[in-house]
């Protein structure tokens, strides 16, 4: 058995979907924490700081909001966990992520016998899968027509669909889930801490989960934020769910919420780490020192610099995200993708394809959000561009770069 040289990993720009780049910020309270049980009164307190800080990073009054340990897949368990066998669920889905929770729901609400006929892709009869084709915007019409004509019981959407890089019409889903009785349950992952909305404001919407590594920037393994309604509570307390460690009720516990209310102090539920309730802390309290708002117009401002760029060199963006831009190549490289971002990758420079049919390119900011990271993301891309072949026009590009930051400290 051999014992291998230490680990090294090189520090790379990750421009892609996620995961962003960690604050060293996080990353020094990550590794400067002490060494302490998750019972110990500051880990405590830590973690109900994260909780309040948390409702205010959402925009709630949700009792039951607090960190799922894990990735953003975990706090969507957790989200789906009141889902049970035969359950009438309506699923839109318009690229791979939002595929992906279309998965889950399937699996939670198939029976038994549905399960066994296809275990690892069940097609439960009572959920209904309405796929909305890649790059386009899941609409409120569409949940709408979905909606009246099924009447489910829970109806499930992502908010910004990190696949395509598409935002999803959030108020016509949560509007038209108030007006068919239907628990609205969303995959915030993406937008979480980088959009600028309140979940309060969305009232349809009965449970939400998000990721701690795209716009929270938290990835030493932390938290994906979740919120339930007391209306999702109360169905959970009336049915049950099927899972310890993700039960809404009872990891909320941990978090010093038990029998519906604050408590002073948590009990425990799973042992949390004091390195992980350290950073998520650090995290959120640089998100609420730069606000939400505050963090929402950087992203659209540098994604407008991004999105010009590329334009500029010819590729057409299909996405509409802030944080993301996803794009074709101009006809002269179409079919190369993936040897583009290779050689990319190669390079330290982490960009990404799509994970789903058709193929495109994705650019991702999270956290980088200043004009020499920008600059750098842009001038690599080109580079990369021009090594294939394109004849790209680098100090133009470069020139439109500098008036789109010249223009906007003008303005301020
Ligand atoms: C990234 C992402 C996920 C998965 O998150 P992990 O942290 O990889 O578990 C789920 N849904 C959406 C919309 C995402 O963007």
């Amino acid at each position: 058995m051999a014992i291998f040289p230490q680990l090294e990993i090189p520090d790379t720009l990750a421009a892609g979907p996620g995961p962003g780049n960690t604050d060293l910020r996080v990353l020094q309270r990550f590794a400067s924490a002490g060494v302490a049980d998750h019972m110990q009164a500051d880990v405590l307190r830590g973690m109900i700081e994260c909780k309040l800080m948390l409702r205010e990073v959402m925009g709630t009054a949700n009792i039951h909001t607090f960190g799922v340990a894990g990735t953003g897949w975990s706090g969507l368990d957790c989200l789906f966990s009141a889902v049970l066998p035969g359950d009438s669920v309506v699923v839109f889905v318009n690229g791979t992520f939002s595929g992906i929770d279309g998965l889950t729901l399937r699996m939670k609400a198939a029976t038994a016998e549905e399960l066994a006929a296809n275990p690892m892709d069940p097609q439960p009869a009572s959920v209904r899968i309405v796929t909305v084709p890649h790059g386009q915007s899941v609409t409120g019409e569409t949940v709408e027509a979905a909606l009246a004509e099924h009447k489910p019981k829970w109806a499930a959407m992502a908010h910004w669909e990190t696949g395509s890089g598409r935002t999803n019409d959030l108020r016509g889903f949560s509007d038209a889930c108030q007006r068919h009785g239907a628990m609205g349950l969303v995959d915030a992952v993406s937008s979480l801490g980088v959009a600028d909305f309140r979940i309060d404001d969305y009232p349809g919407v009965h449970g939400w989960a998000s990721c701690p590594q795209k716009g929270i920037c938290c990835l030493p393994l932390t938290y994906a934020p979740v919120s339930f309604s007391d209306r999702y509570v109360a169905e959970l307390r009336r049915t049950g769910c099927r899972t310890f460690v993700h039960h809404p009720i009872l990891e909320a516990r941990h978090w010093g919420i038990i029998d519906g209310k604050d408590v002073e102090k948590g009990s425990y539920h799973r042992t949390h780490s004091a390195y992980a309730v350290a950073a998520f802390h650090e995290a959120l309290r640089i998100l609420l020192q730069q606000t939400v708002a505050g963090r929402a117009r950087a992203y659209a401002f540098h994604e407008a610099a991004l999105r010009d760029a590329v334009a500029a060199m010819g590729c057409k963006v299909t996405s509409d995200m802030t944080s993301l831009v996803v794009l074709n190549l101009p006809d002269t490289l179409k079919g190369r993708e993936m040897e583009l971002v290779q050689s990319c990758r190669a390079q330290g420079f982490g960009i990404w394809p799509t994970l789903s049919e058709p193929v495109q390119i994705r650019i991702g900011i999270l956290n980088l959000l200043d004009r020499k990271a920008i600059t750098d993301i842009v001038t690599r891309f080109a580079a990369a561009m021009t090594a294939m072949g394109a004849d790209i026009d680098t100090a133009r590009i470069t020139e439109r770069l500098e008036e789109h930051y010249q223009a906007t400290v003008a303005a301020e």
